[in-house]
């Protein structure tokens, strides 16, 4: 995938585009330089199908707790690094409870 462009072109491609082209996508963090790798369907099971440059600012790093340093990059997958390259896989999706009160009169 050529550079040029590459913030327009993530704006015209979607986690559905990726996941169906068998690409990764490899998050950043520009502070500490921890690099995250994503399938696309892990996400997909998570959110609805965004454009990808609307993706990266809901990343936050694990090491420095920050997400403004977040960089969204899609990687295509070669036959070669499977079994080598590391990526991180969703394993299960823990459901929060949250109370809302509302305070009203008897
Ligand atoms: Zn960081």
């Amino acid at each position: 995938m050529p550079e040029m462009n590459y913030s327009k072109k993530l704006r015209g491609w979607s986690l559905r585009n990726a996941a169906d082209a068998n690409q990764l996508l490899e998050v950043t963090c520009q502070f500490c330089r921890r690099t995250y790798r994503f399938f696309p369907n892990d996400l997909l099971k998570l959110t609805a199908d965004v454009s990808l440059d609307r993706l990266a600012s809901r990343f936050r790093c694990e090491i420095c707790n920050r997400g403004d340093f977040m960089s969204l990059k899609v990687v295509q997958i070669w036959g070669t690094e499977y079994g080598k390259l590391p990526v991180r896989r969703l394993v299960k999706i823990n459901t929060v409870k949250m109370p809302v009160w509302e305070d009203g009169v008897l």
